[in-house]
């Protein structure tokens, strides 16, 4: 049986079964659906072998090829299965930790985000360093054996039910800018970690505030040396920008479906305008799923993660706006539905992940080449 058929089998068979109210819940700004049930369904799919497809075996991995991880994605997609709660710790740190952790390190945290027992959150941004990430006032001094944090991070997606935290912080006094930086791993649930949620246009909270007030981290927990943190951090950016996405960009097309739907039923199909921007909007699709694909045959994607984020977010975005368009002017009014969160939600794609402006900086300055 071809990993497809399996994949097709297992979804089919847990999603008419234990998990069949677990269909379709979550997505852009319906973060908040059913987190309990989506919990255990990672669990269930970490216990059959359905997470981090990509991680070598002797972490729970299958060290599967790029087509069988797509094949995978897609009949998600089409099975409606619901969000993934456990895409930071499968996409963002577990490839990091892959890279730059040391064995023991990979055993202790590797096999639970696979099993979809611990959940991760990322620990970047602050009140003054978003777009200028460098600008870092976190820190975090050695104490007894353990490393003791304190400052405050902002816009911590999934803070609210998170285990551990990935925090950029300063651990050399007096450092500057990318310098003095280290790159902790900090367990959430512990004393010295307040999390405040932020609500957000869809009047769910996805993000939070985190304060931290002496929280303690032991002295192994850190990923690569003290002071070079910034490294870390970008490999992890990498991530976030290029293969991390594949799931998501699969998943858009669902959401298009539902959009084309939608303008089948208003009517909406019939204006040539909205019609053309249908089109428009499969054809990009369908350019960014092969853009994708070949940005992920290369091992490390520098600047060309910058290409992807630029243009899915982008993309994202002009699906939220056509989603509204198309229900016309019932998709001003009454209780917030699944098309209007997305168009709600969509608007942060060009923000998280380092804003538009600064993907085409990145692209300009590395790819192109142009003077600083
Ligand atoms: C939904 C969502 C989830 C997020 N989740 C997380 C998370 O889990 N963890 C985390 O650490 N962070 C997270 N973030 C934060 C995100 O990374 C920052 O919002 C982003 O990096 C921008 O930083 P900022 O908000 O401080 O805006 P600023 O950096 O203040 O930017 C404000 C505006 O100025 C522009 N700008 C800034 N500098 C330049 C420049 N040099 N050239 C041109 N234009 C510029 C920006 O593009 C933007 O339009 C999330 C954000 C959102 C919206």
């Amino acid at each position: 049986m071809s990993l497809r058929e399996e994949a097709r089998a297992f979804l089919e068979e847990s999603l008419s079964g234990p998990f069949a109210h677990a269909r379709g819940l979550g997505g852009p700004g319906r973060e908040h659906e059913g987190q309990e049930l989506r919990q255990a369904w990672e669990r269930h799919l970490g216990k059959h072998g359905w997470t981090c497809l990509a991680w070598p075996e002797r972490y729970g991995g299958r060290a599967a090829s790029l087509e069988d991880q797509v094949a995978f994605h897609e009949e998600y997609a089409r099975a409606d299965a619901p969000a993934r709660v456990g895409h930071i710790g499968e996409g963002l740190i577990g490839p990091t930790i892959l890279e730059f952790g040391t064995e023991e390190q990979k055993e202790r945290f590797l096999p639970p985000i696979q099993r979809g027992d611990e959940l991760w959150c990322q620990g970047y941004s602050e009140p003054d360093a978003g777009s200028d990430l460098a600008n870092i006032r976190t820190r975090a001094r050695l104490e007894g054996g353990e490393w003791v944090v304190t400052g405050q991070k902002v816009w911590t997606s999934l803070a609210h039910v998170a285990d551990w935290c990935f925090v950029l912080c300063r651990t050399e006094e007096g450092s500057q800018r990318h310098r003095g930086l280290s790159y902790l791993l900090v367990p959430m649930k512990r004393p010295g970690v307040e999390v405040r949620p932020i609500v957000q246009l869809t009047g769910t909270s996805e993000f939070n505030e985190v304060f931290f007030d002496g929280a303690r981290t032991a002295a192994g927990n850190m990923l690569g040396a003290p002071g070079d943190g910034w490294r870390v951090a970008m490999a992890t950016l990498g991530h976030e920008r290029g293969a991390s996405t594949l799931g998501q960009q699969i998943g858009f097309r669902r959401e298009l479906r539902r959009v084309i739907e939608t303008a089948k039923r208003t009517g909406a199909a019939g204006d040539p305008v909205l019609r053309d921007r249908l089109v428009r909007s499969w054809l990009e699709l369908e350019i960014m799923r092969l853009n994708a694909l070949r940005m992920l045959r290369s091992d490390r994607p520098g600047p060309e993660a910058s290409i992807a984020k630029l243009y899915w977010s982008e993309w994202h975005r002009r699906l939220g706006e056509l989603a509204q368009a198309v229900q016309g002017r019932a998709g001003l009014v009454g209780e917030l539905d699944a098309l209007q969160r997305l168009y709600l939600f969509s608007r942060a794609d060009t923000i998280y992940a380092g804003s538009s402006e600064i993907q085409r900086t990145i692209i300009a300055e590395r790819t192109l080449k142009l003077p600083r």
